[in-house]
């Protein structure tokens, strides 16, 4: 019935208080109660306020909320996939998504692929007649390359195989893919739906029949969230939409700047034109591009010297928060991977990742500045 910023904000009115009060009990009164209220039924108070708004925000029928992220894609996969199944993966996707594959899935002989998400073709040639599960993300990290959401949903369709988007990068006010046909929205909340680099969670949005058949794992599997948390997950809810757009703004204008820096070499920023999937991106993104932009130095031996220079934009792992934070892929997230896998993904040495904060925009651009004169 809303827009997006005022969902953000708004609570029906269920309390005098026009925030939800913090449930804590963990023991409930059941005699006479239809339902037992319990945190990891998912059913309190809390939890259920938040997923209602997420809901909104992401034009989804129901939803779940988890511990983390992780604990998000954990419960989406195993809901759907049994012994001698099949997933397919796109290839650029979050080092925790691929580590649960690689180190997980042998031990229930679930067989898996990463496929170039970019390259339908791939795709299609890649499908089995087990292939239960697609999971893609995008804008992707750390080289925010863009999947084609409606054309792979089409493709899945078409196989009966079920879709999940890891849409954390985008948060749900730069992408809705419940709207292009995906089936299931995972967005770590740790990273912009907290937005304050103090909260570790995890959401599931889709359709009612879905949801109903991942709760039956979501039980077992145990992810739950307390009360607490929900209520400061609610109240960085409020202000989503606006340090989004924010971040949307800071981000674009400091891609354009670092485009034309001699010691830059490669931008990496779907909101850019000469960003390869652009025209992707700006029919399924909206509002802007994100937050998120990577860059590369032409001079590789400069990056330490360049991370330690900055004055305000900190170097530090995670992302999507008010504070700018910046990590260098090749030793950080994907430490773990073989130089050579690295080189294949496009991670070089001199790859730099920057989350962008809601810092004034010429602060930012002097920071850098002075980090990359030296
Ligand atoms: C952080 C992150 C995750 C994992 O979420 P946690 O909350 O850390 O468990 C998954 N996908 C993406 C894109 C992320 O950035």
């Amino acid at each position: 019935m809303f827009r997006k910023d005022t969902h953000c904000v708004y609570n029906p009115p269920t309390y005098q208080g026009v925030n939800t009060p913090i449930f804590t009990s963990t023991a409930n009164r059941y005699l006479g109660q239809d339902e037992i209220l319990y945190p990891r039924n998912y059913n309190t108070e809390n939890q259920k306020v938040i997923v209602e708004k997420l809901c909104r925000l992401e034009h989804a029928e129901a939803g779940l909320i988890f511990s983390s992220g992780q604990a998000a894609t954990t419960t989406a996969l195993f809901a759907f996939l049994k012994s001698g199944d099949h997933v397919l993966f796109s290839k650029e996707i979050y080092g925790g998504t691929a580590k649960l594959a690689v180190d997980e899935f042998s031990k229930y002989n679930i067989a898996y692929d990463f496929v170039s998400a970019a390259d339908l073709s791939t795709i299609t040639s890649k499908i089995r007649p087990n292939t239960k599960v697609i999971y893609v993300e995008t804008p992707s990290n750390p080289l925010l390359s863009i999947v084609d959401l409606k054309a792979i949903a089409e493709i899945a369709k078409k196989n009966n195989i079920v879709t999940v988007v890891d849409s954390t990068f985008a948060s749900p006010i730069n992408q809705n893919p419940l709207l292009l046909g995906f089936d299931i929205v995972m967005h770590s909340g740790t990273k912009y739906l907290g937005g304050h680099h103090d909260l570790c969670f995890g959401t599931l949005l889709s359709s009612q029949s879905l949801i109903d058949t991942i709760y039956k794992s979501a039980v077992n599997f145990g992810g739950s969230l307390n009360g607490l948390d929900c209520y400061l997950i609610e109240r960085s809810l409020k202000t989503l939409a606006l340090r989004v757009e924010k971040q949307n703004a800071n981000a674009l204008q400091l891609a354009l700047a670092l485009q034309e820096r001699p010691e830059v070499s490669k931008v990496f920023y779907p909101g850019l034109p000469n960003h390869p999937n652009h025209d992707i991106a700006a029919k399924q993104m909206k509002g802007g591009f994100g937050g998120m932009l990577s860059f590369e130095l032409s001079d590789a031996a400069k990056t330490d010297d360049f991370l330690n220079r900055l004055q305000l934009i900190i170097p530090a792992l995670s992302l999507g928060g008010v504070d700018s934070t910046i990590c260098q892929p090749a030793t950080s997230s994907h430490v773990s991977l073989p130089e050579s896998e690295r080189q294949e993904l496009g991670i070089t040495n001199g790859l730099l990742r920057l989350s962008v904060g809601i810092e004034n925009m010429e602060d930012l651009l002097q920071d850098i500045d002075t980090a990359l004169k030296g």
